[in-house]
């Protein structure tokens, strides 16, 4: 079989010159015996092959990152510090190539992977300075004598990324456990390696061989199952679905290792009587339709008080029917195609439920069929659903696509109710200015993350992660760096 040709519409030299040169082990960009197809989601060209890792590579990155250990802990806090803000200047002074990039690879428009380079650009800054900021403490005396709780890095880490935020994801982990003293092996998502690589080799730069090393592949179970079987990992980062992220942590091991995991969401949104509607209006758009709706935080849920349901329901019809569906790269497009087409499958499911069971389609509803014959991707129709109920699919799973499914409360209680009455707890959204209702409403919503009258919740400075099958851990804020710490008791006896 002929290989396909490679559309290359990025900055070459972000990649590594060498196609499906993709595997970092040892501070060396390497290959594998085989190599996969990368495409473009929106036109299903291939933009670049790489490295298919098996469990062979996988081990060479581990053994790298293992025997780079003990001089990355002994490296001061500030110059490991020191060399992740020049990465994170390197990564701002590129971020429209490695925008580009990750629109093609991703499918996003222009200028959300833009936003997203600078995100995660954010978050590697706050977790290369939160390293400098792990204190111990001294413990008054007992009839015994003083205590002192010490900390360590918690050692060699696994990051495991996934492809809808696949840069933003990975800056974030990486920051946080190399700041804080430990090596990582990083797989990146299957379909979106190159952004991936793109980032990494511009932070490598800064850093001693092995200290940092990064796994594509195809076949993220073997890679995974490898390192995982390896009782000198000390630390697994996940973040992905609910499905593959419990399987993951329910997974016998002859040593316990800490785990965080960032899983799906099932958002709720609610709307108060006193939200100013303009606004509030801007703020669902934001919080829903980026990304095509492929987002944990993204609203799977808008609850509208009954006496401002219908003004407001008919301006976000307007606005959502005037999104305009296309490539990432296209100017004015303002959604993307789905990752592919199983995503695909699981939005149509969801609306074609809800539509028996009585819910009514307001705008979109189905595929997007384009003019233009380039564009063969997995695109759906930005959609707004009304009349759903508790019955149906949409009500409980993630739909991760551009469908805004709204439910009508008349009271409060009621609706935070249905809004905790879920098994996933990362954002929940409420919009209103009465503030004792904000005020009940932050209190009793069981999520991770709220949003008040903030469409786009996250932020470094602020743990970021979910209650309930959303996951466990957090990232972000003085909270994320302690995932990667441990903690040593000492007792001196006077
Ligand atoms: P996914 O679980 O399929 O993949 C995530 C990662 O796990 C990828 O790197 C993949 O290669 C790897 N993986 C897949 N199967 C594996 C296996 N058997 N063993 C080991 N690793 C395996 O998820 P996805 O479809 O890439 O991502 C979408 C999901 O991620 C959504 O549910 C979304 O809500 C969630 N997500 C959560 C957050 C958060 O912070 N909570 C952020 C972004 C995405």
């Amino acid at each position: 079989m002929t290989a396909q040709p490679v559309t290359v519409e990025y900055d070459a030299d972000l990649l590594p010159p060498e196609p499906g040169q993709t595997l970092l082990i040892n501070g060396e960009w390497t290959s594998a015996e085989a190599t996969f197809d990368v495409t473009d989601p929106a036109t299903l060209e291939v933009i670049g092959r790489a490295a298919d890792a098996g469990a062979a590579e996988a081990m060479a990155a581990f053994e790298a990152a293992v025997a780079a250990y003990d001089a990355w802990r002994a490296e001061p806090a500030e110059s490991r510090a020191a060399r992740l803000r020049a990465a994170v200047a390197d990564i701002r002074a590129r971020a429209e190539s490695l925008a580009r990039l990750l629109s093609i690879e991703n499918g996003k428009p222009y200028a959300e992977a833009y936003g997203e380079i600078l995100r995660g650009a954010a978050m590697l800054e706050w977790g290369a300075e939160e390293g400098r900021r792990i204190y111990g403490r001294v413990t008054q005396p007992s009839a015994n004598g003083r205590g002192i709780v010490l900390t360590s890095p918690i050692g060699p880490a696994l990051v495991i990324t996934p492809w809808n935020f696949p840069a933003s994801m990975l800056m974030r982990k990486i920051g946080l456990s190399l700041s804080a003293g430990s090596p990582v092996v990083a797989k990146p998502a299957e379909q979106t390696p190159l952004i991936a690589v793109a980032v990494t080799r511009l932070i490598n730069e800064h850093l001693p061989p092995g200290v940092l090393n990064v796994v594509t592949t195809q076949r993220p179970a073997a890679v995974v199952d490898a390192i995982m079987a390896d009782s000198r990992l000390r630390k697994i980062t996940f973040t992905g679905s609910t499905e593959v992220g419990l399987m993951l942590a329910r997974r016998p091991s002859a040593v316990l290792r800490r785990i965080s995991l960032e899983m799906g969401g099932h958002s709720p949104a609610i709307v108060f009587p006193d939200a100013d509607i303009e606004t509030t209006a801007t703020n669902i758009m934001l919080a829903k339709f980026p990304n095509a709706g492929q987002s944990c935080i993204s609203i799977n849920r808008l609850f509208l008080h009954r006496s401002i349901a219908s003004e407001l329901t008919t301006m976000l019809v307007e606005r959502v029917g005037n999104l305009r569906l296309g490539r990432g790269l296209t100017e004015g497009v303002t959604t993307g195609p789905l990752i592919d087409f199983a995503g695909l499958d699981k939005v149509e499911r969801h609306v074609t439920d809800a539509v028996s069971r009585g819910a009514k389609v307001l705008t979109g509803g189905k595929r997007w069929t384009p003019d233009d014959a380039r564009l063969k991707g997995a695109f759906y129709e930005p959609t707004v659903l009304t009349n759903v109920d508790e019955s149906m699919e949409i009500a409980h799973e993630e739909t991760f696509g551009p469908v805004l499914p709204i439910y009508t409360f008349d009271d409060d209680d009621d609706v935070i109710e249905r809004a905790n009455n879920t098994t996933y707890g990362l954002a929940a959204y409420v919009f209103g200015s009465d503030f004792n209702r904000i005020w009940d409403a932050m209190e009793r919503l069981e999520f991770g993350v709220i949003g008040v009258n903030d469409p786009l919740p996250n932020r470094p400075e602020l743990p970021f992660g979910g209650f309930k099958n959303s996951g466990q851990g957090r990232e972000g804020g003085t909270e994320g760096i302690e995932d990667y710490v441990e903690t040593k008791a000492v007792a001196i006896k006077k």
